[in-house]
């Protein structure tokens, strides 16, 4: 949970409207948040949520600790529904479901907030029923949809309700954010270029897992640019040990991008800007071992990779190919 101060440092201009209009108590029925992953969309509208249900609110600061701010950081407040695509889309009946259920439940209070993430993906019939929330006359109903693509939200969406945009996060305070929530400077380097959420942040460092993802990726390139015999063995008895969902073996792959990223910063003599802050000897030895188009070419390959990955393939198979072709290549 974050303070509407520690969001302002994220993303001022968006909370500096939000703050005005929360202080003039005149909350739009609907908005919508429009920006890249990661640039705090789902941290703002929970936040706003508490805002608008807190009840020992200081002026626009919900207190944290009351049972319908302590409901909202759990994801259990009544009145507050997040819906999210159910596979490729937001369909009508996930909309229907909630009106339903808003109407069967009967009141707790009167007040209701809905966030839709990934809003663009509602289907044409979906948005006409969100539609219907966003004109209801009284001002009791707060809607947040979240896009990261603002020009696929319906215009008679869009023209209901208020556009804000979320920036991209600069990356230097970003990493100084990070830093001073209690991780390294190290893994805030790699992480800062891995997301800009703090909340995937948190995910990221559970029970150290990202020093862990870390030492087998720069294990990983030691032994393609050393030890090319270990490889398979690495790939099945740690890189699989690691990396054990999809979701993972794609931050997995982004972290194979980001060091052959740093070989080319190496190359180029651009070593503040790396990612593996720690490994600037590894990282020049093997950029003596590569030319630039054979390092564009790798990234070519894991971005391929990544490909195959959600095209479903099996994981081992997808990085034993990827090895032996950056091998080649
Ligand atoms: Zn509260």
């Amino acid at each position: 949970m974050k303070t509407w101060q520690q969001l302002a440092e994220i993303q001022p201009r968006v909370i500096d409207i939000l703050m005005r209009t929360l202080q003039k108590n005149r909350l739009a029925h609907a908005y919508l948040f429009e920006g890249s992953k990661g640039t705090g969309k789902k941290d703002v509208a929970l936040q706003l949520a508490k805002s608008f249900f807190c009840e020992s609110l200081e002026e626009t600061e919900p207190c944290q600790q009351c049972l319908s701010c302590r409901r909202i950081e759990h994801g259990n407040h009544p009145d507050v529904h997040i819906i999210e695509p159910d596979g490729q889309s937001i369909k009508k009946q996930q909309i229907e479901h909630l009106q339903k259920e808003f109407a069967y439940r009967g009141v707790e209070s009167i007040k209701k907030v809905y966030i839709v993430g990934d809003a663009d993906k509602m289907t044409a019939s979906a948005a006409n029923s969100i539609l219907k929330f966003l004109e209801e006359p009284n001002g009791t109903t707060l809607a947040v949809l979240m896009t990261e693509q603002g020009k696929n939200i319906l215009p008679t969406i869009q023209s209901r309700s208020q556009l804000l945009s979320f920036a991209p996060l600069a990356r230097e305070p970003f990493i100084q954010f990070l830093i001073n929530e209690g991780i390294s400077r190290t893994n805030a380097h790699l992480l800062a270029s891995l997301t800009t959420s703090f909340d995937q942040v948190k995910d990221l460092v559970q029970e150290d897992w990202i020093a862990q993802a870390r030492s087998v990726v720069i294990q990983l390139m030691e032994e393609l640019y050393g030890r090319p015999s270990q490889l398979l063995f690495t790939i099945q008895e740690k890189w699989l040990g690691t990396f054990k969902d999809k979701a993972q073996q794609e931050i997995g792959l982004d972290m194979l991008l980001l060091w052959f990223r740093d070989l080319l910063f190496a190359k180029l003599g651009n070593l503040n800007t790396v990612s593996f802050i720690d490994q600037v000897d590894s990282l020049e030895k093997q950029a003596l071992q590569s030319s630039q188009e054979r390092l564009s070419r790798h990234m070519a390959a894991v971005l391929e990779a990544k490909k195959q990955l959600h095209a479903n393939v099996n994981p081992q198979l997808v990085m034993e190919k990827l090895m032996l072709s950056i091998q080649e290549g």
